[in-house]
């Protein structure tokens, strides 16, 4: 577990009244299946959310609402006051806004590191070749890639892959990343790299969600932690507050399950 202590800000909190994502009372099935129930959850800009609850709770299908990979049946979502566009040039944009990292590293495998990470920026902002490139590159080194740029992807070890995923995401700008489980596919080694990369972010004031199976990032990068189980939102609360004293009886078991 990384041991970087991290400041949120002198009062420890985001700033009030600054909603960037904002869940109403969204539903959704798969099938018969409720998979998403009665969902209020928001995001603040500059706020770290982690999300976790066990299997199956809805937290992967939560992530992908939010940058439209998933529709929804009722309630709405907003990004920066504005509702989820439906299809075409605006649904590009709101993917470019909303930057996503998956478990699986999903790095187009027969671009190199550098064109991986020039590629949303060239086709998606119209950034052109030089300054995509410069940036590119800026990027790789912020996250401890930048002697890779020439590689291919399966040249890099899954640690390397996943920090590249999130320099490809930081290229487009995103007002939000969502991070799905990025260290789950990892040999355990490579996982404090990935780690303090996000570290890293949280601390320069990136809004992230968060799904993940490691306390100690919750404990110390998160100002919220959102405990999900059977599609609905249970608990939300500050990570000593959840960790120490869970109020419900779901999240208290789940704790004794992982702790
Ligand atoms: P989590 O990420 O918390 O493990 P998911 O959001 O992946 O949960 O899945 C929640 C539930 O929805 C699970 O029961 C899963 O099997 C089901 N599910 C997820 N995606 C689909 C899909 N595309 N079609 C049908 N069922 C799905
Ligand atoms: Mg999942």
């Amino acid at each position: 577990m990384s041991e970087v202590s991290v400041t949120k800000n002198a009062e420890g909190s985001t700033p009030a009244g600054d909603q960037l994502v904002v869940l109403d009372n969204v539903n959704k099935h798969f099938g018969a299946l409720h998979v998403l129930q009665d969902i209020d959850l928001t995001i603040n800009r500059g706020e770290v959310v982690v999300v976790i609850g066990p299997s199956g709770s809805g937290k992967s299908t939560l992530c992908r609402t939010i940058n439209r990979l998933e529709t929804i049946d009722s309630g709405s979502i907003t990004i920066d006051g504005k509702p989820l566009p439906q299809e075409g040039r605006e649904l590009a944009r709101l993917r470019a806004d909303v930057g996503m990292v998956f478990q699986s590293f999903n790095l187009f495998a027969h671009k190199t590191v550098l064109e991986n990470v020039m590629l949303g920026q060239t086709k998606v902002r119209k950034t052109d070749k030089a300054a995509a490139e410069q940036k590119a590159r800026a990027l790789l080194d912020r996250v401890g890639v930048g002697t890779q740029a020439d590689k291919y992807p399966a040249q890099l070890s899954g640690g390397q892959q996943q920090r590249v995923a999130i320099a490809r995401a930081l290229a487009m700008d995103p007002k939000v990343m969502l991070f799905d489980e990025p260290t789950s596919a990892l040999d355990p080694e490579m996982i404090n790299e990935v780690l303090d990369v996000m570290q890293q972010l949280a601390r320069d004031g990136m809004t992230m969600v968060v799904v993940t199976h490691e306390m100690g990032f919750a404990r110390s990068a998160a100002n919220r932690v959102v405990f999900m189980a059977d599609g609905r939102i249970i608990e939300e609360a500050e990570p000593n507050q959840f960790f120490n004293n869970p109020r419900s009886d779901r999240a208290k078991d789940f704790l004794s399950k992982i702790l």
